[in-house]
């Protein structure tokens, strides 16, 4: 099931688009990187940081 976290270093994890809430993170109110992984390592969202699931939200033209 996807997920969103956060890439900075803080660790954040939501079950739903967002920005990073931790105001010590490099990442802190940037918007979190969708993953869908299974066992936590988030493999995919460090793979690609920039990408937050929205293009998949945006291809009706
Ligand atoms: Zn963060
Ligand atoms: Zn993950």
């Amino acid at each position: 099931m996807a997920h969103y976290v956060c890439t900075g270093g803080c660790n954040s994890v939501s079950d739903q688009p967002g920005t990073c809430p931790t105001q010590e993170c490099m990442k802190y109110h940037l918007p979190l990187t969708i993953c869908h992984c299974y066992d936590s390592s988030h493999r995919e969202a460090y793979e690609h940081p920039n990408y937050t699931g929205a293009e998949e939200l945006t291809h009706a033209e």
